[in-house]
Protein backbone atom coordinates (compact mmCIF):
# COMPACT_ATOMS: atom_id res chain seq x y z
CA UNK A 1 0.00 0.00 0.00
CA UNK A 2 1.36 3.59 -1.02
CA UNK A 3 -0.05 6.64 0.88
CA UNK A 4 0.91 10.02 -0.77
CA UNK A 5 -0.31 13.83 -0.13
CA UNK A 6 -0.56 15.42 -3.18
CA UNK A 7 -0.83 19.13 -2.09
CA UNK A 8 -3.60 18.50 0.80
CA UNK A 9 -4.71 15.31 -0.62
CA UNK A 10 -3.99 12.05 0.66
CA UNK A 11 -3.86 9.26 -2.24
CA UNK A 12 -4.52 5.59 -1.39
CA UNK A 13 -3.69 2.82 -2.85
CA UNK A 14 -5.81 -0.04 -1.16
CA UNK A 15 -8.80 -1.11 -1.76
CA UNK A 16 -10.28 0.20 1.18
CA UNK A 17 -9.79 3.30 3.51
CA UNK A 18 -6.47 4.22 5.29
CA UNK A 19 -7.75 4.92 8.81
CA UNK A 20 -5.30 6.77 10.70
CA UNK A 21 -5.82 5.65 14.81
CA UNK A 22 -4.63 8.38 17.44
CA UNK A 23 -4.29 7.38 20.87
CA UNK A 24 -3.27 8.78 24.19
CA UNK A 25 -4.70 9.44 27.90
CA UNK A 26 -7.36 12.13 28.43
CA UNK A 27 -5.54 15.24 28.15
CA UNK A 28 -3.03 14.10 25.75
CA UNK A 29 -3.84 17.12 23.39
CA UNK A 30 -5.83 14.11 20.89
CA UNK A 31 -8.18 16.94 19.91
CA UNK A 32 -5.31 19.24 18.68
CA UNK A 33 -3.44 16.65 17.39
CA UNK A 34 -6.77 15.67 14.77
CA UNK A 35 -7.34 18.98 13.91
CA UNK A 36 -3.88 19.02 12.62
CA UNK A 37 -4.26 15.83 10.73
CA UNK A 38 -7.36 16.63 9.14
CA UNK A 39 -5.99 19.76 7.47
CA UNK A 40 -2.96 18.13 6.47
CA UNK A 41 -4.43 14.63 5.30
CA UNK A 42 -7.72 15.84 3.94
CA UNK A 43 -9.39 13.41 5.90
CA UNK A 44 -12.76 13.62 8.47
CA UNK A 45 -11.85 12.82 11.90
CA UNK A 46 -14.36 10.55 14.02
CA UNK A 47 -14.34 11.43 17.83
CA UNK A 48 -16.34 9.03 19.49
CA UNK A 49 -16.79 11.16 22.57
CA UNK A 50 -18.18 13.78 20.51
CA UNK A 51 -20.29 11.46 18.64
CA UNK A 52 -21.70 10.21 22.15
CA UNK A 53 -22.10 14.02 23.32
CA UNK A 54 -24.22 14.45 20.85
CA UNK A 55 -26.34 11.91 21.02
CA UNK A 56 -26.86 12.99 24.68
CA UNK A 57 -27.06 17.05 23.23
CA UNK A 58 -30.45 15.42 21.30
CA UNK A 59 -31.79 13.37 24.32
CA UNK A 60 -31.51 9.95 21.59
CA UNK A 61 -32.28 6.33 23.25
CA UNK A 62 -28.00 6.23 23.14
CA UNK A 63 -27.95 9.39 24.70
CA UNK A 64 -29.76 8.55 27.57
CA UNK A 65 -28.58 5.16 28.28
CA UNK A 66 -24.72 6.73 29.18
CA UNK A 67 -25.71 9.77 30.31
CA UNK A 68 -24.62 8.42 33.96
CA UNK A 69 -21.26 7.00 32.83
CA UNK A 70 -20.10 9.98 30.72
CA UNK A 71 -20.61 11.98 33.81
CA UNK A 72 -18.73 9.47 35.90
CA UNK A 73 -15.87 9.16 33.62
CA UNK A 74 -16.48 5.86 32.50
CA UNK A 75 -16.26 4.06 29.33
CA UNK A 76 -19.72 3.13 27.41
CA UNK A 77 -20.10 -0.37 26.20
CA UNK A 78 -18.01 -1.36 23.60
CA UNK A 79 -20.49 -2.70 21.28
CA UNK A 80 -22.03 1.01 21.52
CA UNK A 81 -18.82 2.50 20.30
CA UNK A 82 -18.10 -0.46 17.24
CA UNK A 83 -21.39 0.24 16.19
CA UNK A 84 -21.37 4.25 16.01
CA UNK A 85 -17.88 4.02 14.10
CA UNK A 86 -19.60 1.08 11.90
CA UNK A 87 -21.90 3.08 10.76
CA UNK A 88 -19.98 6.49 10.31
CA UNK A 89 -17.11 5.05 8.43
CA UNK A 90 -19.77 3.86 5.67
CA UNK A 91 -20.19 7.79 4.55
CA UNK A 92 -19.19 8.87 1.60
CA UNK A 93 -16.80 11.29 3.27
CA UNK A 94 -14.53 8.36 4.84
CA UNK A 95 -14.37 6.75 1.71
CA UNK A 96 -10.09 7.59 1.37
CA UNK A 97 -9.85 7.35 4.94
CA UNK A 98 -10.27 9.18 8.02
CA UNK A 99 -8.53 9.93 11.80
CA UNK A 100 -10.01 8.09 14.90
CA UNK A 101 -9.50 10.55 17.75
CA UNK A 102 -10.60 8.51 20.76
CA UNK A 103 -11.24 5.06 19.57
CA UNK A 104 -10.83 1.95 19.76
CA UNK A 105 -10.30 2.63 23.68
CA UNK A 106 -10.28 -1.22 24.71
CA UNK A 107 -8.17 -4.19 23.63
CA UNK A 108 -11.91 -6.02 22.06
CA UNK A 109 -12.79 -2.35 20.66
CA UNK A 110 -9.49 -2.83 18.88
CA UNK A 111 -10.01 -6.35 17.45
CA UNK A 112 -13.35 -5.16 16.12
CA UNK A 113 -11.70 -2.07 14.44
CA UNK A 114 -8.78 -4.12 12.79
CA UNK A 115 -11.58 -6.74 11.51
CA UNK A 116 -14.07 -4.44 10.02
CA UNK A 117 -10.89 -2.59 8.10
CA UNK A 118 -9.82 -5.82 6.78
CA UNK A 119 -13.07 -6.77 6.14
CA UNK A 120 -13.31 -3.42 4.02
CA UNK A 121 -10.23 -3.60 2.31
CA UNK A 122 -8.46 -0.82 4.48
CA UNK A 123 -5.34 -0.23 6.31
CA UNK A 124 -4.25 1.33 9.29
CA UNK A 125 -1.41 3.12 11.35
CA UNK A 126 -1.46 3.71 14.90
CA UNK A 127 -0.29 7.34 16.43
CA UNK A 128 0.58 6.76 20.25
CA UNK A 129 1.04 10.29 22.05
CA UNK A 130 2.61 9.47 25.08
CA UNK A 131 2.42 11.84 28.00
CA UNK A 132 3.80 12.36 32.11
CA UNK A 133 0.44 11.95 34.28
CA UNK A 134 1.53 14.98 36.45
CA UNK A 135 1.50 16.81 33.01
CA UNK A 136 -2.00 15.58 31.99
CA UNK A 137 -3.53 16.16 35.59
CA UNK A 138 -2.54 20.34 35.72
CA UNK A 139 -3.68 20.89 31.99
CA UNK A 140 -6.84 18.66 32.48
CA UNK A 141 -7.40 21.39 35.57
CA UNK A 142 -7.29 23.90 33.30
CA UNK A 143 -9.68 23.53 30.67
CA UNK A 144 -12.54 25.41 30.00
CA UNK A 145 -14.91 25.53 27.24
CA UNK A 146 -17.18 28.65 26.02
CA UNK A 147 -20.44 27.39 26.89
CA UNK A 148 -21.60 28.99 23.50
CA UNK A 149 -19.06 28.11 20.40
CA UNK A 150 -17.59 25.05 22.15
CA UNK A 151 -13.85 26.47 21.70
CA UNK A 152 -11.28 25.03 24.08
CA UNK A 153 -9.09 27.06 26.35
CA UNK A 154 -6.53 26.17 28.75
CA UNK A 155 -5.35 28.07 31.91
CA UNK A 156 -1.89 27.20 31.31
CA UNK A 157 -1.17 26.38 27.93
CA UNK A 158 -3.92 28.69 25.66
CA UNK A 159 -5.39 31.03 28.23
CA UNK A 160 -8.38 33.21 26.86
CA UNK A 161 -7.81 36.85 26.30
CA UNK A 162 -9.91 38.42 28.96
CA UNK A 163 -10.10 35.47 31.76
CA UNK A 164 -13.63 33.53 31.62
CA UNK A 165 -14.71 35.15 28.49
CA UNK A 166 -14.63 33.15 25.14
CA UNK A 167 -12.07 35.43 22.47
CA UNK A 168 -14.36 34.88 19.87
CA UNK A 169 -17.73 35.67 20.97
CA UNK A 170 -17.30 37.33 24.40
CA UNK A 171 -19.39 34.15 26.35
CA UNK A 172 -18.63 33.03 29.70
CA UNK A 173 -15.90 29.62 29.75
CA UNK A 174 -17.34 27.10 32.05
CA UNK A 175 -15.29 23.48 32.95
CA UNK A 176 -16.94 20.80 31.02
CA UNK A 177 -18.62 18.04 32.84
CA UNK A 178 -16.33 15.59 32.35
CA UNK A 179 -13.41 18.02 33.07
CA UNK A 180 -14.45 17.77 37.38
CA UNK A 181 -11.68 16.69 39.08
CA UNK A 182 -13.19 13.86 40.45
CA UNK A 183 -13.71 12.96 37.12
CA UNK A 184 -10.67 13.59 35.76
CA UNK A 185 -9.39 11.05 38.33
CA UNK A 186 -11.82 8.29 37.08
CA UNK A 187 -11.03 8.78 33.47
CA UNK A 188 -7.22 8.45 33.78
CA UNK A 189 -7.92 5.22 36.17
CA UNK A 190 -10.02 4.35 33.39
CA UNK A 191 -7.48 4.88 30.64
CA UNK A 192 -4.52 2.98 32.73
CA UNK A 193 -7.17 -0.28 33.14
CA UNK A 194 -8.47 0.14 29.61
CA UNK A 195 -6.79 2.08 27.46
CA UNK A 196 -2.85 1.59 28.17
CA UNK A 197 -3.11 -1.77 27.21
CA UNK A 198 -3.54 -1.16 23.76
CA UNK A 199 0.14 0.24 23.41
CA UNK A 200 1.69 -3.41 23.74
CA UNK A 201 -1.70 -4.83 21.57
CA UNK A 202 -0.64 -2.72 18.49
CA UNK A 203 3.58 -2.99 19.77
CA UNK A 204 2.49 -6.58 18.82
CA UNK A 205 0.00 -6.35 15.71
CA UNK A 206 0.74 -3.58 13.63
CA UNK A 207 2.99 -2.89 11.33
CA UNK A 208 2.69 0.76 11.28
CA UNK A 209 3.15 1.96 15.26
CA UNK A 210 4.26 5.91 15.55
CA UNK A 211 5.21 6.31 19.35
CA UNK A 212 5.74 10.25 20.55
CA UNK A 213 6.64 11.91 23.47
CA UNK A 214 3.73 15.07 23.96
CA UNK A 215 4.52 15.99 27.63
CA UNK A 216 5.93 18.94 27.16
CA UNK A 217 6.27 21.04 23.85
CA UNK A 218 3.85 23.35 22.19
CA UNK A 219 1.22 21.09 19.91
CA UNK A 220 2.83 22.55 16.43
CA UNK A 221 6.16 20.39 17.59
CA UNK A 222 4.61 17.46 18.78
CA UNK A 223 2.70 17.73 15.04
CA UNK A 224 6.11 17.73 13.66
CA UNK A 225 7.29 14.82 15.44
CA UNK A 226 4.14 12.86 14.05
CA UNK A 227 4.92 13.81 10.42
CA UNK A 228 8.49 12.90 11.13
CA UNK A 229 7.41 9.50 12.74
CA UNK A 230 4.71 8.42 9.78
CA UNK A 231 8.01 9.40 7.35
CA UNK A 232 9.83 6.79 8.67
CA UNK A 233 7.66 4.01 8.79
CA UNK A 234 8.90 0.78 7.00
CA UNK A 235 8.52 1.67 3.49
CA UNK A 236 7.71 5.88 3.98
CA UNK A 237 4.32 5.36 2.78
CA UNK A 238 2.98 8.52 4.20
CA UNK A 239 4.81 11.50 2.61
CA UNK A 240 4.13 14.96 3.51
CA UNK A 241 4.14 17.35 0.06
P1 LIG B 1 -11.10 12.35 26.56
O1 LIG B 1 -10.29 11.67 25.49
O2 LIG B 1 -10.55 13.69 26.89
O3 LIG B 1 -11.39 11.47 27.74
P2 LIG B 1 -13.47 12.04 24.90
O4 LIG B 1 -14.29 13.17 24.40
O5 LIG B 1 -12.70 11.25 23.91
O6 LIG B 1 -12.57 12.68 26.02
O7 LIG B 1 -14.42 11.01 25.71
C1 LIG B 1 -15.36 11.42 26.66
C2 LIG B 1 -16.11 10.23 27.24
O8 LIG B 1 -16.82 9.56 26.19
C3 LIG B 1 -15.24 9.15 27.86
O9 LIG B 1 -14.92 9.45 29.18
C4 LIG B 1 -16.17 7.92 27.73
O10 LIG B 1 -17.18 7.96 28.72
C5 LIG B 1 -16.83 8.14 26.39
N1 LIG B 1 -16.11 7.50 25.26
C6 LIG B 1 -15.51 8.14 24.21
N2 LIG B 1 -14.94 7.26 23.35
C7 LIG B 1 -15.16 6.02 23.87
C8 LIG B 1 -14.80 4.70 23.47
N3 LIG B 1 -14.08 4.46 22.36
N4 LIG B 1 -15.20 3.66 24.25
C9 LIG B 1 -15.93 3.87 25.36
N5 LIG B 1 -16.28 5.09 25.82
C10 LIG B 1 -15.91 6.17 25.09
Amino acid sequence: MVVAEIGRQLTVAAAGPFAVILFGSPGSGKGTQSRYLVDWLGIPQISTGDMLREHMRRGTETGQSITERMRAGSLVPDEMVDSLVRDRIRAEDCRRGFILDGYPRTVPQAGAMLELLSSVGGDEVVIHLAVDYNVIVSRMAGRRVCVKCGTLYNDVTRPSKSAGICDLDGQPLAVREDDREEVVRERLRQYEAQTEPLVEFFRKTSKRLVEVNASVERPEVIFGRIREGLKALPGGEVYPA
